[in-house]
């Protein structure tokens, strides 16, 4: 089965085919110099359209240039910086940009890109942050191709974090704006997405006819890029249709085309789809080699999804020509690569719900502002006769404008902070999931090299939702903020404290056993106190689940065993603690 190509594919893809054509044109002359290296940022390798504005920049008549005009070649030179690799200095330049008053275009672009960034980097969090807000501006937007792009972006994200069918409404969307526009770059990319979401909604036959429009589409322009990932795309079909030869040939077409545009991602793409043609078209001969040389480049990109793939079909072929020891070497390789799949579907889960909880508590936030803005309006008219009572009213009426500006400032600013605290949950300010993650595993191999002792304690507050319901969701955030200071105060350094859900917490305690977190555990048990909201004292419990190390090398198979713990907490009745070695099928040491 063919899965959704790799995320980061995606993801290099929309960065690399770019701007487009210049946008709309006010002032000729420094407008016109902008565009052109608007137009060799799309055409040429980036180093020609950096020296072109870095020239621009020096020049007498760039003095009087406008905050939008400056932004322009902002976004050309992150751009430039990212395909560098320079990507930090990428988010800062973008953070810049989005900082100014500029126009709904500029922003989206600049959000377009700072999502994307995100992502290759694998900071999910931000990503959706970033993405979520350029959404919410779309309907603001009469650029049909800065719509599409997004819409594009949208769709993988979404595909990428499960939710499919969001991913499949994204993508009709971004379809139907290029369409309107008449935008074939947009379209070509876009149709080349919805090939691979019909694999793997299992509409094969569907899926071929959309590759045979794509391929139409993109030979409208051309645009070496777009054509060299039409070819790929199309063998990827033919080959999920089982006709092998023929998506041989197109794969050898895409891969000499990828090559002359020194697009070596594409490359190794394409000599994945390949080695899985020849393979099953009976030539294990070629197609083996392929496919081996193809695990290190999916490892170094750290594409999960598709190492698991490739490594179930070596393990298979090894297996039918009877080398048994490397199909065993195969599927351990397979496990490995599936847990760490699970952990990046764990933080893009996360970080998707996180982005769409932030949403909604905004707008009912907004919408009720607005009810008791009505609510004034109503009072003063029906007092209209009253002078007195009318400029209380209208007095009113202003607080409640500027108080709804305030929340809008506050919810960008907040906004911003937790992009740029990326490693820090905004609410606990414990680590995010993500974070967690790589520091207590780099601790988990310390304390195995060192052969100390380490635990991992999973916590859960119980029945949550119901804290949220019937005391609303400020008093839910309290809550957390009260356990993250009471974790952070028992758990102190070394210890690694981390917000890995929503009201989910984890503790890394390297140097302890099990019976110490579980002395630590009962600590803050009996510290935990009713958190005083307004009127209301709010009892809370947890429920916790250990796992102390035992051959582990990597967090995840440990974290697996905390959660099972944790598990068997909940269905035991909540407010308790389960020690992993305790649980039934659990080997005793
Ligand atoms: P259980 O004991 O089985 O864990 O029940 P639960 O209600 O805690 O579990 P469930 O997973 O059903 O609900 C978790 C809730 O946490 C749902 C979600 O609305 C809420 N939540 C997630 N993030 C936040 C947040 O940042 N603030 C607030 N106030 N609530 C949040
Ligand atoms: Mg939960
Ligand atoms: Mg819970």
């Amino acid at each position: 089965m063919l899965r959704l190509r790799a995320g980061w594919l995606g993801l290099v893809l929309a960065v690399l085919p770019a701007a487009g054509m210049a946008d709309e044109t006010a002032e000729p002359t420094l407008d016109d110099r902008i565009d052109a290296i608007v137009r060799l940022n799309a055409e040429q390798p980036w180093p020609v359209s950096q020296g072109a504005l870095e020239a621009l920049r020096q020049a007498p008549e760039f003095r009087a240039a406008t905050l939008d005009q400056r932004s322009r070649l902002d976004l050309v030179e992150a751009r430039n910086r990212i395909i560098d690799g320079r990507h930090e200095a990428a988010l800062d330049q973008l953070e810049q940009v989005l900082a100014r008053p500029i126009s709904i275009d500029r922003r989206l672009r600049a959000l377009e890109l700072a999502a994307n960034l995100s992502g290759i980097e694998q900071d999910y969090a931000p990503a959706f942050s970033y993405l979520y807000e350029g959404l919410k501006l779309l309907p603001q937007s009469r650029n049909v191709a800065r719509r599409a792009d997004l819409l594009v972006l949208a769709s993988r994200f979404h595909a990428m974090a499960g939710e499919q069918a969001l991913a499949m409404k994204y993508i009709s969307e971004a379809l139907d704006a290029a369409r309107d526009g008449d935008d074939v770059r947009t379209r070509c990319n876009a149709e080349q997405d919805l090939v691979f979401l019909q694999f793997r909604a299992g509409l094969d036959g569907l899926a071929l006819q959309t590759a045979d429009a794509m391929w139409t589409t993109c030979q409208q322009r051309a645009d070496p890029v777009l054509n060299g990932t039409g070819m790929m795309t199309m063998g990827a079909a033919l080959l999920n249709a089982g006709r092998y030869s023929e998506a041989a040939g197109w794969l050898e077409r895409a891969i000499a085309q990828h090559g002359e545009n020194g697009f070596a991602i594409g490359v190794a793409e394409s000599r994945y789809y390949l080695g899985q043609a020849l393979l099953r078209g009976g030539d294990a001969q070629r197609g083996i080699p392929l496919l081996l040389d193809s695990v290190e480049h999916f490892e170094q990109r750290e594409g999960w999804q598709t190492l698991i793939d490739l490594h179930a079909e070596l393990a298979e072929a090894f297996e039918d020509r009877g080398d048994h020891e490397r199909a065993l070497a195969q599927l351990r390789a397979l496990l490995s690569a599936d847990a760490r799949f699970n952990d990046v579907q764990r933080s893009l889960r996360v970080a998707y719900q996180q982005a769409e909880f932030e949403n909604q508590r905004q707008q009912q936030e907004l919408a009720l502002l607005r009810q008791r803005n009505q609510l004034y309006e109503l009072e003063r008219e029906a007092q209209s006769s009253r002078q007195f009572a009318r400029t209380v009213a209208t007095a009113m009426a202003g607080l409640i404008a500027l108080l709804l500006i305030g929340l809008l400032i506050r919810f960008r600013a907040d906004r911003r902070r937790f992009r740029r605290l990326s490693e820090r949950d905004g609410l606990t300010g414990l680590l995010n999931h993500s974070r967690f993650h790589r520091r207590a595993d780099l601790a988990l191999q310390d304390a195995r090299r060192a052969g100390r002792p380490c635990t991992l304690v999973a916590a859960d507050v119980d029945l949550f939702k119901q804290v949220n319901d019937r005391h609303g969701h400020q008093a839910g955030d309290a809550v957390l903020r009260y356990l993250g200071e009471l974790l952070t105060d028992v758990f102190s350094p070394p210890c690694i404290v981390g917000r890995v859900g929503g009201e989910e917490f984890a503790v890394f305690l390297p140097g302890e056993n099990r019976l110490q977190a579980r002395q630590r555990v009962e600590t803050l048990r009996g510290r935990l106190e009713p958190v005083v909201v307004g009127a209301e004292r709010i009892r809370i419990t947890l429920s916790f689940g250990i796992a102390e190390a035992r051959r582990e090398g990597r967090l995840e198979r440990l974290r697996l065993r905390a959660d099972d713990a944790l598990y068997r907490a909940k269905r035991s009745g909540r407010d308790q603690l389960i020690d992993a070695s305790e649980l039934f099928g659990e080997a005793p040491e």
